[in-house]
């Protein structure tokens, strides 16, 4: 086994974190290499973020299309054929990835095709499908190898009835009827998106209300929006694969407050979390410390071993795309030597691209009272905005949270229409610790979505105009 070359950094996995760092590491003149065992890419090009929106736009647009009458367009019979969704999704993943593996050649760095793994303090082995066993030398190693779906014991993919995230993406046909285990992010986006080809979607969820991890009022609007959708929302249920039978499609139990209740569909979809790729990385060689289940890191995401960093799903917090790769910018910022601005999870947007979607910064009410401020919180309706009734889409609100006195904003929650295209200003105004009338004060342009932001603000102080 030869030593290859010597890098400046080896980086394990070609994800959204990954590949990003490995562009930040090529910026700032440092020898970089990638290793990646599948495609460049990741999860997030290949089965999560990039499949999934692709999907999900189909379904937006189908739904559209049936309401297509209220603005005078008529279409005699509408269909739709899934088998083009799903190749319009292939040719956007395809051009994507080309895109990344574009960017590699053009940042000099080698990507090496094959299984990383850690073999000392300064070494990596690849097993190649074609090469070999090759040994990279790297005076920093990053870990950045993702996650997968986690599935429930008894209830794991079986090719037919039961999927995860990675097997719905590749359904070639649409079932008529699909229970979702779980009411967090993707198991709503697979929800609205399956609602809207016009499937009858259950969800069962174990806590006492979909997407548990937000502001209420987005989970209580959400709630109200899929049942509008006639989506079947069963909160408070623990589903019980130890009752799963299949035949002619699935039959399963969940227990439902007390009493079990039994559901039926033609296939099941498990959406309850992801699990960090961890195994046979070589961690055990150099005793990396782990927090559970993830690879434990400080701020800047070096483990305890000082030249061995992770980023990315694979440490746990918020499996984002957006967090795995700023989490890998940083991490390559401190092994150059300087000094990056640490990653404040409270100031990370959130999104969830249902129909209509979700986006959130800052501190949920609940937050901002449990960690003992005292707030006031606005809301302003979508429906009193002009541009969400031309769009025909005037469901949602924005909701603020800010400090009580200073005005300063705490958090911005909103559902409604393009609001992930809205979160982003609102993330700056937290960055910058704006207040809600710095916001009032910004002019929004009339008409658009935009204006229910400034309206929100105004109405912290009851200054709000169109109410
Ligand atoms: C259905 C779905 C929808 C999602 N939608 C969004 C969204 O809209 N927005 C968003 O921000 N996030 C979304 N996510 C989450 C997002 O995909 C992940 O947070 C993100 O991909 C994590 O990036 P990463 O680089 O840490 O890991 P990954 O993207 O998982 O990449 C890890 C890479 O490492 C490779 N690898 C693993 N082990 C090895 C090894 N030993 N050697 C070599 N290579 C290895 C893998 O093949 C993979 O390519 C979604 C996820 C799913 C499942």
């Amino acid at each position: 086994m030869e030593m290859r070359k010597i890098y400046d950094v080896v980086i394990i996995g070609g994800g959204p974190g990954g590949y990003v760092a490995a562009i930040r590491a090529f910026k700032l003149g440092l020898r970089a290499a990638l290793v990646e065992k599948s495609k460049l890419g990741g999860t997030c090009l290949h089965a999560g973020c990039i499949p999934s929106k692709a999907l999900l736009r189909s379904a937006e647009i189908y739904a559209n299309m049936k309401k297509g009458e209220a603005f005078g367009i008529v279409v005699p019979e509408l269909s739709f054929d899934f088998s083009k969704a799903q190749s319009r999704k292939e040719q956007i993943m395809e051009q994507l990835y080309k895109g990344v593996q574009h960017l590699m050649k053009k940042g000099k760095i080698d990507v090496y095709d094959g299984f990383g793994r850690i073999a000392g303090g300064r070494s990596v082995l690849v097993e190649t499908s074609g090469d070999g066993i090759l040994t990279l030398g790297a005076e920093n190693i990053l870990v950045a190898t993702g996650s997968r779906p986690r599935s429930l014991p008894g209830l794991e993919p079986d090719g037919k009835y039961v999927m995860t995230s990675d097997e719905a993406l590749q359904m070639t046909d649409l079932p008529k009827s699909i229970i979702i285990v779980g009411g967090g992010v993707i198991g709503i986006e697979w929800a609205s998106m399956l609602s809207d080809f016009g499937l009858d979607v259950t969800i069962i969820e174990n806590e006492g209300r979909i997407l548990p991890l937000e502001d209420r009022d987005i989970s209580r609007e959400m709630h109200r929006l899929l049942k509008k959708k006639k989506v079947k929302i069963i909160t408070h249920a623990k589903v019980l694969p130890e009752t799963l039978e299949k035949g002619n499609g699935i039959f399963i139990k969940a227990e439902h407050k007390g009493e079990e209740k039994s559901f039926t569909a033609e296939k099941i979809l498990v959406a309850v979390g992801r699990t960090p790729n961890t195994e046979n990385l070589g961690l055990d060689i150099l005793d990396i410390e782990m927090d559970q289940v993830f690879i434990k890191t400080n701020e800047y995401y070096q483990t305890n071993v000082p030249n061995i960093y992770a980023i990315g799903d694979v440490i746990g917090g918020l499996q984002l795309a957006h967090v795995a790769s700023r989490e890998g910018m940083i991490a390559i910022e401190h092994m150059a030597g300087n000094c990056p601005s640490k990653l404040d999870p409270i100031l990370v947007p959130k999104c969830i691209y249902s129909n209509p979607e979700a986006a959130s910064v800052g501190l949920t009410e609940d937050q901002a009272k449990e960690e003992g401020f005292l707030i006031k919180t606005s809301k302003f309706s979508f429906r009193s905005v002009g541009k969400a009734l031309v769009f025909g889409n005037s469901d949602g609100f924005v909701k603020l949270v800010v400090e009580e006195g200073s005005g300063q904003i705490l958090g911005v929650h909103m559902v409604g229409p393009n609001v992930t295209e809205m979160i982003s200003g609102a993330g700056l105004a937290q960055v910058f610790n704006l207040t809600a009338m710095d916001i009032a004060e910004t002019i929004h342009p009339h008409p658009t979505l935009s204006e229910a932001i400034g309206e929100a603000a105004l109405a912290v102080t009851g200054l709000e105009i169109h109410t």
